[in-house]
This record gives structure tokens, C-alpha cells and sequence, in this order.
């Protein structure tokens, strides 16, 4: 079985690792950096800035809380960004090594179908090449959307991927765009001093999330000084001397930011675009290209997955639908179970989701208890000084089955794992609430957030 694969993210090269443990031939071809979006200007580095300026922001702010006294701590933002750099580069040499390992070949260029059965790929190093293949995964991603707002193309009007490496801190970043990483940027620059101003269309941030667990978020960033407009509609942008104003309406009444730059996170397009694909028959729909679930197109031996399939952008869910299609391809079936899919942010507190919101559960009509428990009341959350947030447990009434957890708070995103699992397992309320969980951890509190489904909580009143 020969496999051709475009795009080396997380669903293209995991895809190509599980199919070459399988026995199949696989040439993977990238045009940029292997790794795609996630390890080279996604994931990995916001985490590792994410981290950093978390630290920092907590050492300034609470070392004499924490019984530490530092003189002189500062921000070196050259060496910061080259630690992101590093802890990239670290992770997609770890990558090269086992797609080299696995004889899986890459192949550098730029790839465009040109039958059902044959890619042609124009190389980086110049030329052609043609490959012939069996079945072919696309997995190309997506990219920013900037708004067409008059003067979005100023200088100083940036992306994600110019915002993770900007020369100096800003003194002031106006993020259009009150999504997941609109508010991971917030946290970002607001932990190193930078006035930040977020301009959100929709009334609510993080919209797609429980919105009590986002209101310990909105509450921590208020607290840092950043200032949020929702249901707020950026109008234009203009340049005055070193800075940007940003036009905005709220309701009726304009308004204006003064900003040195203007981050647009409003969202990321589907890149299934310029590939060949719909003169061969696959129908791709302002750059989604269109699959059915089990990640097959139109073409039968041509398969996409991730971002590029206009679905959920999360890296977890290209390489889970990666293997998925990689094991399907080599005739073993593996479900993919997309109600257990977890949704996290890595703001302070972090954010984290699995299953339905309270408002989803209601509108499916399930008739449902929810327990919640905050974490003043957890020991280890106390011991961090991570006061803020909860765990929300969202159960069906009848039959006790956990259908949503949603966490604000110190680790939620390790924590939701555990969340995943047991919705996963179909577990039950009374499950959680027999399961044992060390102390002192964060993870007492989905136990009590349990126990409150009854009432029944320990540490709270
Ligand atoms: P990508 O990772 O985008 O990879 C696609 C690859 O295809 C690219 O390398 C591209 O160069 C290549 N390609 C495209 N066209 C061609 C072609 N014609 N020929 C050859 N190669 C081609 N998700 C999370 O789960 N957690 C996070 O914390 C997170 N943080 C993020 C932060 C930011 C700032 C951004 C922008 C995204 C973040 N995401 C996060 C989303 C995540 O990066 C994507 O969901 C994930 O990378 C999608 O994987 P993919 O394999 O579908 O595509």
C-alpha cells in the first residue's frame, strides 16, 4: 500500500507514523516545516510564552505572599524567544528522527493532485516531481483570517504567527478577537505589563465554552487591566504617527483604541484551497474540503483530515482523526468519538472542557443536575495561590451518566483528561464520586464538584 500525505502537522505526520507502523509505504510531503502549525507557530510556542510570562507575572506579583523575596527580576525577551525557538525546534527534530526512523520519506515542495491517482509536487530545492500513490490523506491546515476592515493591512497589524515574535514588548496590543487565542495573547503580553484592549464581536469571550467557567478568565483579566468590549464590531483601522487607532462600534456609539499594534485572531480558514483537488472531483467549500466522518472524500482512495476540513482546529483532533484514517486505510477500524473531544485554554486560570455546556445539555433537552465546586476550597489550589475558577459537573439527571466537566483553574488542562476519560467510559456521577483522588491535589475538586451534583460537597459549606 502506498500513501501520499501533504501537510506535516499533527494530523499529516502522525497520520504517516501509524501508517508506516502498519506496513505501508508512505512518502509525507511538507512546504514549509515539518510540525506544521502546532510545533512551529501554533501550540507549541504560545505554551512556552505562556509559561514564562505566567511565572514572571506571579513572582512579581506574589513572591511575598510565597515567603520569597527576588530583587531585580526582569524579562529578557531575546532569550525568551529563543527558548520558544528551541523547545519548537527540540520537538520537530524529535519528529524528523521518527518519521527517518520509520522510513517514511519526506518529501520538500509544494504538492497539487493532478489525478486520482498521481501528486505533483513542486520541490523547495527546484524542479518537479511526480508520485504515484494508492491512497492519498490531505492534511494541509488552515490559516489566519484577517477581517478586510479598512487598514488591515497597516504596518503594525499582525497575526498570531508575527505576534510570537515581535522585536520588543509592546507598550500597548489591541487583539480583535475574544477568542482562544485572542485571550491566550491577552494573557501573554498583560503578564509582562502590556496594556491590552480585546474588541470581541459576540457578546461573550471564548464563546464556544461554558460561560461560568470563562467568567473566572474575563474576571483575571479585568483584574491585570485589560479592557474588553464585547458585542463590539472593529469598523476601521488608521495609523497616527507610531501608533494604530482602532475605530469600533458598540451598539450605537463608536469608540476608539490607541494601540502600537492590532492583533487579528478572528479565526483561521480551512487551506484546502489551490491543491487540484475539485478538478478531480472533491468538492471543497471556501477551503474545507468536504468529508464525511470518516474523513473520506468524494474520491475513494482520497482522504483529508484536520483543520483543512473546515471541522474542530485543535491539534488533538487532526491526529486523532490521523490515526483514525491511517488504521482505516490498512483495514483496521478505530472509532473516533467526538463527543469526548476536550477544549482547552491556557490562560490563568486555565480553561478546560469535555462534553456539553449546561445551555448545550439544556437545549438537547436532557433534563440534568449540576454540581460545582470552587477551587478557594481545594487545598492544593490554596497551597499554589490559584484561587480562582471551578470544576462544573454537568450530569443527566435520570440515569447519573456525566455528560459535560468544565474546569477554570491551576491545571485544568491536565486535569480534563480524567473528564474525557470517564465520558469516554459512559461513567456515571457516583463513579466519580467513588473513585479515590490523592491529596493534596487539584483533582479533589472534580470529586467534590461530584458530591455537589447530590448536595454532598465536604469543603464547602
Ligand atoms: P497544520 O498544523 O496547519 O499543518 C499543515 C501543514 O501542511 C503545514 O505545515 C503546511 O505547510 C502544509 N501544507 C499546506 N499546503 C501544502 C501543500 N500544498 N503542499 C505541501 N504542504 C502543504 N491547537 C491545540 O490543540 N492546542 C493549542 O494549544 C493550540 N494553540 C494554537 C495557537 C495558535 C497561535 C494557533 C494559530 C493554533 C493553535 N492550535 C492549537 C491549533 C493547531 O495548531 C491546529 O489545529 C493544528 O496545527 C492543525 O493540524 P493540521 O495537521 O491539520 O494542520
Amino acid at each position: 500500500m502506498k500513501i501520499a500525505i501533504i501537510g506535516g502537522g499533527p494530523g499529516g505526520y502522525v497520520a504517516a507514523i501509524k501508517a508506516a507502523q502498519m506496513g505501508a509505504e508512505v512518502v509525507l510531503i511538507e512546504k514549509e516545516y515539518i510540525g506544521g502549525t502546532c510545533l512551529n507557530t501554533g501550540c507549541i510556542p504560545t505554551k512556552v510564552l505562556l509559561h514564562s510570562t505566567e511565572i514572571y507575572h506571579q513572582l512579581r506579583n506574589e513572591a511575598e505572599d510565597l515567603g520569597l523575596e527576588i530583587n531585580d527580576l526582569k524579562v529578557n525577551w531575546r532569550n525568551l524567544l529563543t527558548r520558544k525557538e528551541l523547545v519548537a525546534t527540540q520537538l520537530v527534530e524529535g519528529v524528523k528522527n521518527i518519521l527517518r526512523t520509520m522510513n517514511v520519506e519526506v518529501v520538500r515542495g509544494y504538492a497539487k493532485f493532478t489525478s486520482t491517482k498521481t501528486i505533483e509536487v513542486s520541490l523547495t530545492a527546484g524542479g518537479k516531481r511526480s508520485i504515484s500513490f494508492d491512497k492519498a490523506i490531505v492534511a494541509t491546515g488552515s490559516k489566519s483570517i484577517i477581517i478586510p476592515v479598512p487598514g488591515h493591512d497597516l504596518e503594525g497589524v499582525i497575526t498570531s504567527r508575527e505576534a510570537m515574535s515581535l522585536e520588543e514588548i509592546p507598550e500597548s496590543i489591541c487583539i480583535v478577537g475574544g477568542g482562544v487565542i485572542g485571550v491566550e495573547f491577552a494573557n501573554i503580553y498583560s503578564n509582562l505589563g502590556t496594556q491590552i484592549t480585546i474588541i470581541e464581536m459576540l457578546p461573550e469571550l471564548v464563546a464556544n465554552m461554558d460561560q461560568e467557567i470563562v467568567n473566572s478568565l474575563e474576571e483575571a483579566l479585568l483584574t491585570k487591566g485589560v479592557k474588553v468590549y464585547k458585542s463590539a464590531k472593529v469598523l476601521r483601522i488608521d495609523r497616527s504617527g507610531k501608533e494604530l487607532q482602532v475605530t469600533a462600534q458598540l451598539g450605537d456609539d463608536p469608540f476608539q483604541v490607541i494601540a502600537e499594534k492590532v492583533i487579528m485572531a478572528t479565526g483561521r480558514k480551512p487551506s484546502g484551497d489551490g491543491l487540484g483537488l475539485e478538478e478531480i472531483g472533491v468538492k471543497v467549500d471556501r477551503g474545507a474540503i468536504q468529508v464525511d466522518r470518516l474523513f473520506k472524500t468524494d474520491v475513494d482512495n482520497i482522504y483529508a483530515i484536520g483543520d483543512c476540513t473546515g471541522g474542530v482546529q485543535l491539534a488533538h483532533v487532526a491526529s486523532a482523526s490521523g490515526l483514525m484514517v491511517a488504521e482505516l486505510i490498512m483495514g483496521e477500524r478505530m472509532a473516533m468519538d467526538f463527543r469526548t473531544i476536550p477544549y482547552c485554554v491556557y490562560t490563568n486560570p486555565e480553561l478546560a472542557s469535555v462534553g456539553l455546556t449546561e445551555r448545550d445539555a439544556v437545549m438537547k433537552g436532557y433534563k440534568i443536575k449540576v454540581g460545582k465546586f470552587p477551587m478557594y476550597g481545594n487545598g492544593k489550589s490554596v497551597i499554589t495561590g490559584n484561587v480562582r475558577g471551578m470544576v462544573k459537573i454537568i450530569a443527566d439527571e435520570n440515569t447519573g451518566e456525566v455528560l459535560g466537566v468544565h474546569i477554570a483553574g491551576n491545571s485544568a488542562t491536565e486535569l480534563i483528561a480524567s473528564g474525557a476519560v470517564a465520558m469516554r467510559l459512559e461513567a456515571t456521577v457516583q463513579e466519580l464520586i467513588t473513585t479515590i483522588y490523592a491529596h493534596p491535589t487539584v483533582g479533589e475538586a472534580i470529586h467534590e464538584a461530584a458530591e455537589s451534583v447530590f448536595g454532598r460537597a465536604i469543603h464547602i459549606p
